[in-house]
């Protein structure tokens, strides 16, 4: 069964606290929903202002393929904004909870009925594909919902949806509120599932198994307060999950990491750690049982393959590494130690570890230089030198000494900043030996003040695919980032001889 994904990334996702896009990045989003392969997206509610009004028609311009839906109330106004914004389809919604009537709205049952009938009536006389939401249906009294439902596709709305408005719902309560909604009005039903108790997703899926045929989801579940039930988790469970019933939907499964990183990056919300299918520790294995497990074979501690989703495996090592997986780890930079001088690295590893340390391949590599000796590992690139000039009036600007394989490289470049300049030269160098791009770089200050020190983290991506992430940590802004980019390079080249070998 083909599941229908509405993203609302665009609408209940910018509504994030802290979260507001320009028109030009609501536009970028909504190409990489739609090459990402949702059915609709929800691209904003265009009567709340010119921007948003501008955006969600820049996106109607576009020609997506993806259906393409704005939010209104059940207000003629706003359904003319819609209609003003190049939109066929809306999303109109009316709250029918007795705490939303008699706190929000200071309407009747009656009167919020009689102001859904009208919208949806409305909606389809301007010739629109109409989706009804009863908000706050979770605590909304039950046969009153049902009514509600029941009269909005009597006025012929398209769809109806249930939203669960404060996550408050449980997922047996989804699946029976579900199926008299699919009773009363015989329609297409979406579930719209919040977050608040960390059952967004379960709720929807309890929806879809009794019959529900689309769920409103956002990237990284970002949304109001707790946010949205997540794409990447409902669509993958409804793949891979062994539930009886077969579910498909129309996701490209592999552009899933990449959405998100983008997403996260525009919105400039980091996505937790832990968080499953896009966080950073969700294909990690750092302890010894379970990164030997891995070895051996995925499917031990994988229960499904980081490639389905655009990743790939990372291993780690510390307090609890093992043997194999920190031989393993050398073998990517091509480094082979006899019994005796892994023991060793090991154990410096653990003696980090208990007081700690979270070991990056980048130590890794050092402590094992210094149990090997410096022949035991290879750094392609060294850096030699650099100064960069800044100030106001004056172009910033860089130049970089590098040693590369014994031979010495100087580029000169400038850039918006010191750091930018700096990067911009040490590209061009490297640019000379191996086409790479720095796609991510990411400043954070560790303690507060102008002493501070900073912890920068750049991505670096080869022509062939490859792709490392390295960190460094120091006092000096460019210093620290030139370092990183310059730890990033040889981690890549490393990577990147040995596969030629
Ligand atoms: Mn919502």
């Amino acid at each position: 069964m083909n599941v229908r994904i509405f993203d609302t990334t665009l609408r209940d996702g910018e509504q994030t606290v802290g979260v507001s896009l320009s028109p030009e990045q609501k536009l970028s989003i909504a190409k990489k929903l739609d090459a990402l392969g949702v059915d609709a997206i929800e691209a904003g509610f265009p009567v709340i202002s010119e921007g948003e009004l501008k955006a969600v028609k820049m996106i109607t311009d576009e020609g997506l393929s993806c259906e393409v839906a704005g939010l209104t109330r059940t207000i003629k106004k706003d359904i003319d904004a819609a209609v003003d914004a190049g939109l066929n389809y809306i999303h109109t919604f009316i709250a029918t909870s007795d705490i939303h009537l008699e706190h929000k709205l200071r309407m009747t049952r009656e009167q919020a009925l009689e102001k859904a009938i009208e919208a949806v009536e409305y909606g389809k006389s301007r010739g629109l594909q109409v989706e009804f939401s009863a908000e706050d249906a979770t605590r909304t009294n039950r046969e009153f919902l049902k009514k509600v439902f029941g009269e909005v596709a009597k006025a012929k709305a398209d769809r109806v949806n249930i939203p669960d408005t404060v996550g408050y719902s449980t997922p047996e309560y989804m699946a029976e509120l579900t199926r008299d909604t699919i009773e009363a009005t015989k329609l297409p039903v979406s579930v719209h599932c919040h977050n608040d108790f960390g059952l967004a997703v379960a709720n929807a899926l309890a929806g879809i198994h009794v019959g529900a045929a689309c769920a409103h989801v956002t990237i990284n579940g970002i949304g109001e307060r707790a946010g949205n039930a997540s794409l990447e988790e409902l669509s993958m469970a409804l793949q891979c999950l062994p539930y009886e019933q077969k579910y498909e939907t129309h996701i490209k499964s592999q552009l899933i990491y990449d959405a998100s990183r983008y997403v996260s990056k525009i919105v400039g919300i980091k996505v937790q750690p832990n968080k499953a299918i896009v966080g950073d520790n969700a294909f990690g294995h750092e302890s010894g049982i379970h990164t030997h497990g891995v070895l051996s074979n995925p499917l031990t501690y994988e229960p499904i393959s980081p490639e389905l989703v655009g990743r790939t495996r990372s291993l780690r090592v510390g307090k609890h590494a093992g043997i194999h997986g920190m031989n393993a780890m050398l073998g990517e930079f091509g480094v082979t130690t006899t019994k005796e001088q892994s023991q060793q690295i090991l154990d410096k590893i653990k003696v980090l570890g208990d007081q700690g340390k979270q070991i990056t391949d980048v130590e890794l590599l050092a402590i094992a230089s210094n149990v090997l000796g410096e022949k035991g590992i290879k750094r392609i690139v060294q850096l030699a030198g650099f100064s960069v000039s800044t100030g106001i009036g004056t172009i910033p600007h860089a130049i970089v000494k590098l040693n590369i394989d014994g031979k010495e490289f100087i580029g000169t470049d400038h850039g918006v900043g010191p750091v930018d300049a700096a990067l911009n030269a040490i590209q061009k160098i490297t640019g000379k030996v191996s086409e790479l791009r720095i796609t991510d770089y990411e400043l954070a200050s560790i303690s507060g003040g102008s002493t501070a020190l900073c912890e920068v983290t750049v991505s670096i991506d080869d022509t062939e695919g490859n792709h490392v992430s390295s960190k460094s940590v120091g006092k000096d802004i460019v210093t620290t980032s030139v370092k990183a980019v310059i730890d990033g390079t040889n981690r890549i080249m490393l990577k990147k001889t040995l596969k030629d070998k």
